[in-house]
């Protein structure tokens, strides 16, 4: 009884979610998750990397340093593309673009940041709440209302 419950919990859950358009999309959403752990990985990496071309003392290293330097920017650049396309289905807000927008109350942070607890969320979890109207999203394509009603035209003949 009690798993019937739960499974009935999970199907009406499944049915509530929001899913996004087409495939583009659900690739544009990991490409930005995945941009977004990169980014700050690379600055920790360039952080790291100077100050230690700082105590070494070595110049053959310079031209990695300037390199790390110089990609740095450009990484940022491409992410506020690709993130600012990242809308929420329902608030059309980009969860993972740098709006200044209130965010809802419920939605946490991870160090202080909203879009890397959606991020994590994305990679892990294939699902993400919109930090701003906290309604829940599914990396999964949305069915046409014209091919449902279809389908069920066909089981009713
Ligand atoms: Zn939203």
């Amino acid at each position: 009884m009690k798993k019937l419950f739960v499974k009935s919990a999970e199907r009406t859950l499944r049915c509530l979610v929001h899913r996004l358009r087409s495939k583009a999309i659900i690739r544009r959403f990991r490409l930005a998750a995945f941009l977004l752990w990169f980014g700050h990985l690379m600055v920790l990496v360039t952080v790291f990397f100077c100050v230690h071309l700082g105590f070494s003392n070595q110049p053959q290293y310079l031209v990695v340093g300037l390199g790390l330097l110089l990609f740095l920017p450009v990484l940022t650049i491409f992410r506020w593309i690709i993130s600012s396309r990242t809308n929420c289905p329902l608030c059309l807000t980009p969860v993972l673009g740098g709006k200044n927008c209130s965010k809802h109350r419920r939605a946490r942070t991870f160090l202080g940041s909203y879009k890397i607890v959606v991020a994590n969320s994305i990679l892990t979890k294939n699902s993400f709440y919109c930090p701003y109207c906290y309604e829940p999203t599914v990396l999964e394509v949305r069915q046409n209302p014209r091919d449902l009603a279809d389908k069920h035209g066909a089981d009713k003949e």
